[in-house]
C-alpha cells in the first residue's frame, strides 16, 4: 500500500470511524499530502521514525484524531512540542472550527510546518519557532488558549509545569500518551476524588483509553483540569 493511495485513505477513514469519528473524502487527502510531505522532508530533516504506510495511516492520523470529541467548537488550540505536526495538523484537518497553534524548538521542523501548511492551503492554522518556557511570557500566547495538547512530549509533570501557563480561564490540558509510556508511575500520587498535584498545581485528572483499530495498541488521553485555589 501507498501513502495517499485509494486503499490508504480508506484505512484512514475506516480506522477513525471505529473511534466514533467521520474524516471526509476531502479531508483523508488531505492528511495524505501532509503524509507524503512529511516523508519527502523526513529524508532530510528527522520528522518520524514511522514510514510504514498502514503505521502512518493509523498511528500518526488516526491516533491523534482521538482527541478531537475533548476540543469544544471554535476552541483556540496550542499543539506543544508538534515536531512533524502531530497532532495538531490533523486535527486542524478535521476541525476546520479550530484555531490551531503549532509549536516546537526546532526550526527546521517549523520549517516544514510553514511548508506544509501552505502546500496543504490549511486556514486557521500558524507554527511558530520557540521554547515553550519563553512563549508562555509573549502577551499573544501567555493565558490564551482553551486547550493545550501534546503528544509523546514529556512527563505528566513537565507538560503541567510548562504548558499551565498558556492556558486560558476554564482550558484543560490533554496529554496524548505512547504505548511504551506506561504512566502508572507519573499518576501514582493520585487522590481518590481524582485529583492530582503536578508542579505545585491540583488538577482533576481523567484518562481515557483507547486501541488503534486494526492495531493491538494501546493508546491514552490524559486530560488535566487545573482546579481553582480554594
Ligand atoms: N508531537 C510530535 C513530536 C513529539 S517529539 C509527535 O507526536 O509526533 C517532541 C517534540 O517537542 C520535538 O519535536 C521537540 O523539538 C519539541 N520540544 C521539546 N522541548 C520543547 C520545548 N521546550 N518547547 C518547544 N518544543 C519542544
Amino acid at each position: 500500500m501507498e501513502i495517499d493511495s485509494e486503499k490508504w485513505r480508506q484505512t484512514l477513514i475506516e480506522g477513525a470511524f471505529a473511534l466514533g469519528l467521520t474524516v471526509t473524502a476531502n479531508q483523508a487527502r488531505t492528511m495524505g499530502e501532509h503524509a507524503l510531505e512529511l516523508l519527502q522532508w523526513n529524508r532530510v530533516t528527522n520528522l518520524t521514525s514511522i514510514t510504514d504506510p498502514v503505521n502512518v495511516a493509523l498511528k500518526h492520523y488516526v491516533d491523534v484524531l482521538a482527541a478531537a470529541p475533548w476540543i469544544g467548537d471554535r476552541a483556540q488550540i496550542l499543539d506543544a512540542g508538534t515536531g512533524g505536526g502531530f497532532p495538531g495538523i490533523p486535527l486542524a484537518i478535521l476541525r476546520p472550527d479550530l484555531s490551531v497553534t503549532l509549536v516546537d524548538s526546532v526550526r527546521k521542523k517549523v520549517t516544514f510546518l510553514k511548508h506544509a501548511i501552505r502546500i496543504l492551503g490549511l486556514s486557521g492554522i500558524d507554527a511558530i519557532h520557540g521554547r515553550l518556557e519563553d512563549l508562555c511570557l509573549l502577551p499573544q500566547y501567555g493565558g490564551k488558549f482553551d486547550r493545550v495538547v501534546c503528544r509523546a512530549f514529556s512527563s505528566l509533570e513537565d507538560f503541567a509545569n510548562l504548558t499551565l501557563p498558556f492556558l486560558s480561564p476554564g482550558g484543560c490540558l490533554l496529554a496524548m500518551k505512547g504505548p511504551q509510556a506506561d504512566h502508572a508511575h507519573e499518576t501514582a500520587n493520585q487522590k481518590d476524588d481524582g485529583s492530582i498535584i503536578l508542579g505545585g498545581t491540583s488538577f482533576s485528572m481523567r484518562i481515557h483509553r483507547y486501541r488503534l483499530p486494526f492495531l493491538d495498541a494501546r493508546r491514552s488521553l490524559v486530560v488535566l483540569t487545573p482546579l481553582a485555589k480554594g
